[in-house]
């Protein structure tokens, strides 16, 4: 599938940080340790909807990953997907009367103009699921036949599940009891109460055939990939196993990463699939979570349409810290299109106080799980400065725009001069 435009990302001088980065599955902040080439997959959208404000600012977090490791001198390998085939987008394009093959294709065209205007740094390999239809099958079929997967009993549709405990090592992700696996895995597209199944919590690997839904014939039977399995094998299969960071919003901890893992793990044999879970917050709109369920959502689209300005609202998802859900209100994006119009016009003053201190906390802040807020306060006190005429360094203003650029994914047009 065809990614988004990339664009230059400068070098910036002084020292960079190694990123130290909140695990899921071990509950502590720990660095970050990539080889020469930095590997990370970050779960893709199911394109039935515009990307909304919690998609964006869960890329946006790991557009910051991204950019870290690219400041401490590595390459970076990112994959994504996107889910093009999956019930809520057939449901969906039933509802509408819409084509799921057209509704998938201007969904996820939609996404890419919107990472592409939010400055998202692309992924490497961007892989549909439908694309990718032939290295699942052939997991699958290796999973049947090492045993730990089956066929429900069911003979009209005899859907093949996997053994959740095949791997050894299920729920060292999540480290959820079963009774709260249960309640996501019901809450968040599991089928507990699906008769023929040996156990609740089993994962669907394979969809056999139903009449009106799209399926692929082949060794396994017409049918369809399940979720949890596409984002396995797409990642296993460009990244290895043990990559650097697998991520996502907090919604995926369970059932997803936790099914992802213990699938790669049963593939291979190996643990753990990464050596990250990362998992970004919730956005939520007038005191509720932002959800399609909800139909609250603030589309980057809509925003978009509407002039509003892409870094300010780039900096408005910063402004709070990546793992807190926070709150999307009219006065966030009010500030942060007043803070970006301020750092515009300081940078584009000739001179200003000397930034390298500036810099230097920038990076500290970012490398300490991606902390913005800090981040943000750092560079608004040598905005500040330099509004107020202090200082008297030629440089500093061109250094303060690399940085942000670089290191924040913000860039800054100089403004007219008042
Ligand atoms: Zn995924």
């Amino acid at each position: 599938m065809q990614t988004w435009p990339s664009h230059p990302v400068p070098r910036v001088p002084g020292a960079p940080r190694p990123l130290r980065l909140y695990d899921t599955a071990t509950g502590e902040i720990r660095p970050t340790t990539p080889g020469a080439t930095a590997t990370m997959y970050v779960c893709g959208i199911t394109p039935y909807d515009a990307t909304h404000l919690g998609h964006a600012a869960t890329y946006l977090a790991f557009d910051l990953v991204h950019r870290q490791w690219l400041d401490n001198g590595h390459e970076v390998h990112y994959v994504q997907n996107v889910t093009d085939v999956d019930d809520p987008l057939l449901e969906r394009a039933a509802r509408d009367h819409d084509d799921w093959v057209v509704l998938a294709m201007r969904e996820t065209a939609l996404f890419r103009e919107d990472m592409a205007a939010l400055r998202v740094l692309p992924p490497r390999d961007y892989l549909g699921a439908v694309e990718s239809i032939p290295e699942i099958v052939e997991a699958v079929a290796k999973l049947l036949s090492d045993g730990v997967a089956y066929r429900a009993d069911d003979e009209q549709y005899p859907d093949i599940y996997f053994d959740r405990l095949a791997s050894g090592h299920f729920g060292s992700v999540s480290n959820y009891d079963e009774p709260t696996m249960l309640r996501y895995f019901a809450e968040r597209g599991g089928d507990p109460d699906r008769p023929g199944k040996r156990h609740p919590l089993d994962a669907q690997l394979w969809r056999a055939a139903r009449p009106g839904e799209p399926s692929w014939d082949g060794e396994l039977g017409a049918g369809r990939p399940g979720w949890h399995v596409e984002c396995s094998v797409i990642a296993l299969n460009r990244l290895g196993m043990t990559f650097d960071v697998q991520g996502g919003g907090s919604d995926l901890i369970f059932p997803h990463h936790e099914f992802s893992a213990a699938h790669a793990e049963s593939l291979t044999g190996q643990h753990p699939f990464a050596r990250h879970y990362a998992h970004a917050g919730m956005i939520g709109l007038d005191g509720e979570k932002m959800s399609k369920s909800r139909g609250n959502l603030v589309f980057v689209s809509r925003l978009r349409a509407d002039r509003v300005d892409m870094m300010g609202l780039r900096l408005g998802l910063l402004s709070g810290h990546y793992r807190t859900d926070r709150a999307w209100t009219s006065d966030v994006l009010d500030e942060a299109l007043a803070r970006v119009d301020r750092w515009r016009q300081a940078v584009a003053r000739e001179s200003g106080p000397p930034a390298e201190d500036t810099v230097a906390r920038l990076r500290d802040h970012l490398a300490d799980d991606l902390d913005t807020p800090q981040a943000l306060r750092a560079v608004d006190a040598w905005a500040a400065a330099a509004l107020a005429g202090d200082g008297s360094d030629p440089t500093a203003p061109a250094l303060i725009r690399d940085a942000l650029d670089a290191l924040l994914g913000v860039a800054l047009q100089p403004a007219a001069m008042p």
